[in-house]
């Protein structure tokens, strides 16, 4: 069980940005408005994750960290209908099998909660404590027990870099939801939350990149669009200003991207890509997230209809500025 646990840490717990990703994509699930995070040592020394979601009950907060514990889903029809952004049930045991934990969740407002500090997999203590709703997870000491793994761990620059992406893109993906994000005492992000995704890229790119973005609208049978897009001379010399949101869940799509740079074809100078957040919306059943335990890359069932709609209406939200007429 413990081994299992380590390998599938492996897996799942690649570096620090991994388990920021694991927690946060938890703190989402549970519904929760207001997500903080709090790194250290760009997460190596501390991640800590508090949310104000549906809390984990008392008598299930030992089982969120067994192998297989998630309360996502039941059946193995559910897999094919996935809503939720977790559904393996192995980052909680993954984490807390290489680093110590310490988890405090209440699901209700009677101040009371429950306390679990989990150390290499072991539990050491579980005891009633006071607490507010919601959950409070610190990771401290990642892989202190897999020193191989620690070894090939970058500079604290570059982890925090991974962190501060990935954190920037699941507020895009959830404007409805006030995040923070400190490093070492400083702050790094702060969203409202007030479901405005233009404020919610202001806060990440600027007030002026965000003055120039176009704003994406489509919808057919299938496929719901929306989004923002930046005007081809607004673009930049990478893809890092691609941001896919796919049913709430932030993935990444060579396909859509090409959709997109399609849209862009004979506007662009080769080698720019456009500033983009976009949300398709589907059915579940369209899509699947259960490619890889990361859940980054995904599979659509209806690629070539997708790609086809995406550039369509990219097209149109870049033609209708292209086409304004002048004074
Ligand atoms: P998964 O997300 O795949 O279900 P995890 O290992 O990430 O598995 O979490 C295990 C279970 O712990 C979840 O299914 C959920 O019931 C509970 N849980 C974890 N984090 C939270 C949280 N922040 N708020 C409420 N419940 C949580
Ligand atoms: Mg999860």
């Amino acid at each position: 069980e413990q081994l299992a646990n380590q390998i599938a840490a492996g897996e799942v717990v690649e570096r620090p940005s991994s388990v920021v990703k694991e927690l946060v994509e938890n703190a989402i699930d549970a519904g929760s408005s207001t997500i903080d995070i709090v790194i250290e040592e760009g997460g190596l020394t501390l991640v800590r994750v508090t949310d104000n979601g549906s809390g984990i009950d008392g008598d299930d907060i030992e089982t969120a960290f067994f192998r297989h514990a998630t309360s996502k889903i039941s059946s193995g029809k559910d897999l094919f209908r996935i809503a939720s952004l977790g559904f393996r049930g192995e980052a909680l045991p993954s984490i807390a099998a290489v680093a110590r934990v310490e988890c405090i969740s209440s699901p209700e407002a009677t101040g009371l909660g429950r306390r679990l500090v989990i150390e290499g997999g072991s539990i050491r203590v579980n005891e009633e404590t006071s607490a507010p709703q919601g959950t409070d997870i610190s990771v401290r000491e990642l892989f202190y027990n897999t020193p191989a793994r620690l070894k090939y761990m970058k500079t604290i620059q570059t982890e925090i870099g991974h962190i501060a992406d990935y954190v920037n893109r699941l507020a895009l993906a959830h404007p409805g939801i006030a995040f923070t994000l400190k490093h070492n005492g400083g702050q790094l992000l702060r969203t409202l939350g007030t479901g405005d995704r233009l404020q919610t890229f202001a806060a990440i790119y600027g007030t002026t990149a965000a003055k120039s973005m176009l704003p994406i609208e489509g919808e057919q049978a299938d496929y719901d669009l929306r989004g923002y897009i930046s005007k081809p001379e607004q673009t930049r010399a990478n893809r890092n200003g691609i941001t896919l949101v796919v049913n709430g869940r932030y993935i990444r799509s060579f396909v859509i991207n090409q959709a997109i740079m399609q849209a862009y074809h004979t506007l662009l100078p080769i080698n720019r890509y456009p500033m983009i957040v976009l949300e398709i919306g589907m059915h579940p059943s369209l899509l699947d997230v259960n490619v890889h335990p990361s859940k980054m890359e995904v599979r659509f069932s209806k690629e070539a209809e997708l790609r086809q709609f995406i550039e369509e209406t990219v097209s149109a939200a870049l033609g209708k500025q292209r086409h304004i007429p002048g004074p």
